[in-house]
């Protein structure tokens, strides 16, 4: 992994936040209380592609009851001073959720845009609920209201990459240090699109 890294020309500005350790350990806690309150559901979880996967693949692990998880698929573009900026479907989901507690999963809450716009778009499939679970939630005024019911970790409004999308490889999770610029900057407000199209 040392040379993956170095590649990335990352190494002297990575400042880990959460160790594999922590994070598999939280994701257990998360876990116990979910299958406590779903007691009786019907679950479905339904993760963000593609930041969520690796959450979604060790939340699945630590389950000790039966669930069944889809995908959906969502682009996002649009400044914070934008109330709504705009999302669009790329992935719909493809299992009928009707009357079953939906699990919503993604990697980070941020301005809310993507988590708000699934909430509502799942309603009109009309499921018995939808709670949604974070790894992360930034602390940072939303741009659309949404509250998480389960959450990994607060943390402060900083970009972090590791175990989500262009970095998934990397089992930690890691901020750049305060005041340091990602690398190769284009000059996009969102730290995230540096290393390319945005595929969150
Ligand atoms: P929101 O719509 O809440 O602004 O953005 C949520 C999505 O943006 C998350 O699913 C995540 O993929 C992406 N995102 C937000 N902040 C970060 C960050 O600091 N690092 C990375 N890698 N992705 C982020
Ligand atoms: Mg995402």
């Amino acid at each position: 992994m040392a040379d993956v890294e170095a590649n990335m020309k990352i190494d002297d500005r990575r400042k880990i936040l959460f160790t594999p350790q922590r994070i598999q350990k939280r994701i257990r806690e998360m876990v116990t209380r979910i299958e406590a309150d779903q007691q009786g559901k019907e679950l479905v979880l339904v993760a963000v592609l593609k930041g969520s996967v690796l959450f979604l693949a060790d939340l699945v692990r630590a389950f000790s009851r039966q669930l069944a998880f889809d995908f959906i698929g969502v682009s996002s573009y649009g400044s914070s001073l934008a109330s709504l900026g705009v999302v669009t479907l790329e992935k719909e989901i493809s299992s009928d959720i009707r009357g079953k507690s939906v699990l919503l999963v993604d990697d980070i809450l941020d301005t809310g845009r993507t988590l708000g716009w699934i909430k509502e778009h799942l309603r009109r499939f009309s499921p018995q609920e939808v709670k949604i679970c974070v790894l992360l939630e930034k602390q940072r005024p939303r741009v659309i209201e949404v509250q998480a019911d389960y959450i990994g970790f607060r943390i402060p409004d900083v970009f972090v990459y590791g175990y989500e999308d262009k970095f998934r490889h990397l089992p930690y999770i890691a901020s750049l240090r305060e005041g340091e610029k990602p690398p190769a900057l284009t000059g996009r407000r969102k730290g995230w699109r540096v290393w390319g199209r945005s595929t969150r």
